[in-house]
């Protein structure tokens, strides 16, 4: 459901991680979507999830969508959470030093505020997750 993206991008510019927990199988989904998406059921309650991942895969971008061509070379990656769910964000590092040694290590999952893209739906306040390396 569209609210609750909405929902879920207000709460990330506030430091928090939230999505669904599942009443029935016990799951997480995060972003929040209208079903569980371990298993399908609708009983599902809005949570908070603990902010901390795992680096799972990523990727350099240096040639961007129109309208983002100042925000390039950016990394974006995917993050297993603590909770279970994978979500997709940015990495916070130097995308030139952003490999394969990454994979693996524990972020913990904060907030990037994007400047507004026209053409996109929702110009204002254009958020994403960010990532951080845990100091290991
Ligand atoms: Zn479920």
């Amino acid at each position: 459901m569209s609210a609750g993206f909405k929902y879920f991008f207000n709460e990330l510019k506030r430091g928090k991680l939230v999505g669904y927990k599942c009443n029935d199988c016990g799951a997480y989904t995060c972003p929040p979507q209208s079903v569980c998406q371990e298993c399908g059921s609708e009983n599902i309650e809005l949570t908070e999830l603990r902010n901390k991942g795992t680096l799972r895969s990523l990727t350099t971008i240096y040639i961007p969508p129109t309208g983002l061509e100042d925000e390039a070379p950016y990394t974006v990656a995917l993050v297993e959470t603590n909770d279970g769910p994978w979500i997709i964000g940015r990495l916070d590092h130097d995308p030139e030093k952003s490999g394969q040694d990454l994979i693996g290590k524990k972020v913990s999952i904060g907030c990037q505020e994007l400047h507004p893209v026209d053409y996109y739906p929702d110009k204002e306040g254009r958020v994403a997750p960010l990532f951080k390396l845990e100091e290991t």
